[in-house]
């Protein structure tokens, strides 16, 4: 079979297309024909060796949707010829926390193509709890679109930071996959979402999303522009993926008794804090990673209800992961990108 993957850590040129062995499905597991693959930020931090002890070749790719080929022994939730969404994260069923039902925050909760040979693949295995009925009507690219971007937003705002309908909603970065499904699920809420972009072109495009207000980092001050779209007031809940280069701004942004909820550090990890200033106003910092089953069938429960579909930037054919990659590394896009993978 056909797969994007890499024999060694690297660059966007690290990613070859291989001709690999089929995987066969082990007792508990499904083999997905897979349809539609979307990019995400996970893939190139996997790919530059972010986790360095993968057996190679590594195949990269979280998200997909597709069609069930295979299934090994014991597995009856789905059956050969179900269409499915992946849901990438891997729980153990077992620990305090997955007895629960928070399977997203298990002592050894694990991610399709993190840990495992990835979705960016003509087949991949996968355990069957992982592949979910793909609601009818909901094209495969779209599908494959949402589970890591549209599940991590959607527990930092609707699990964590507990969103409400008239709040006021910061989002750094909105042309990046988490950044994009931040300001749907901000609109699909109720929330007057402010974004922002070093793209004039990405926040005009967020302004036909719903956005209420559009910020240039490069030619603003973030912070300033917030108070004086808030009545001086600040932002209800904010919304970060970027980390170190954005830490100071939100404590700058955020009203007093506000959410700050972080899910990823493409600037940076370390910060500093002043403490005052943190229980003085009363601010809420929290972390928040990927997401569990459940938050996903709220997701796909909600987009339904509302008719909101994922932003999609392009789509590429496999053999052309390597152009997607680069699209997605210069920053070029608005929302997902997606290889199309079989038919
Ligand atoms: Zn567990």
């Amino acid at each position: 079979m056909k797969a994007a993957a890499i024999q060694q850590h690297g660059g966007v040129e690290a990613i070859e297309i291989l001709d690999l062995p089929e995987p066969a499905p082990r007792a508990g597991e499904v083999v997905l024909a897979v349809r539609a693959a979307a990019l995400n930020h996970l893939d190139v931090w996997v790919r530059q060796g972010g986790r360095v002890d993968i057996p190679m070749p590594h195949v990269l790719g979280s998200d997909a949707a597709g069609t069930v080929a295979a299934v090994g022994k014991g597995v009856e939730s789905v059956a050969v010829g179900d269409e499915v969404v992946l849901s990438p994260g891997m729980s153990c069923g077992a620990c305090p926390h997955c007895r629960r039902g928070e399977d997203s925050v298990c002592a050894n909760f694990q991610i399709i193509g993190l840990h495992t040979q990835g979705t960016f693949a003509e087949k991949v295995a996968v355990p069957a709890a992982n592949a979910l009925p793909k609601p009818p009507g909901l094209p495969f690219e779209e599908a494959a679109a949402l589970p890591i971007a549209y599940v991590t937003a959607w527990r930092m705002l609707l699990t964590r930071a507990r969103l409400q309908p008239g709040e006021r909603l910061l989002v750094h970065g909105v042309g990046g996959g988490v950044g994009t499904a931040g300001l749907q699920l901000g609109r699909l809420v109720g929330a007057e979402v402010i974004v922002t972009s070093s793209s004039d072109a990405k926040l005009a495009k967020a302004r036909d999303l719903g956005a209420a207000h559009t910020i240039n980092y490069r030619t603003a001050d973030v912070a300033a522009a917030v108070r004086e779209r808030t009545d001086g007031q600040g932002v209800d809940v904010i919304l970060d993926s970027v980390g170190a280069a954005t830490w100071q701004t939100n404590f700058a942004a955020i009203r007093r008794g506000g959410r700050i909820v972080h899910c990823g550090v493409t600037t940076g990890a370390e910060a500093t804090v002043s403490i005052q200033d943190l229980y003085w106003n009363q601010v809420t910092v929290m972390g928040s990673t990927y997401g569990s089953r459940d938050d996903l069938h709220a997701l796909l429960r909600a987009l339904a209800a509302t008719g909101t579909r994922p932003a999609l930037d392009s789509t590429f054919p496999l053999a052309q992961a390597r152009a997607a990659a680069r699209r997605m590394e210069d920053a070029e896009q608005f929302g997902k990108i997606v290889l199309q993978v079989g038919s």
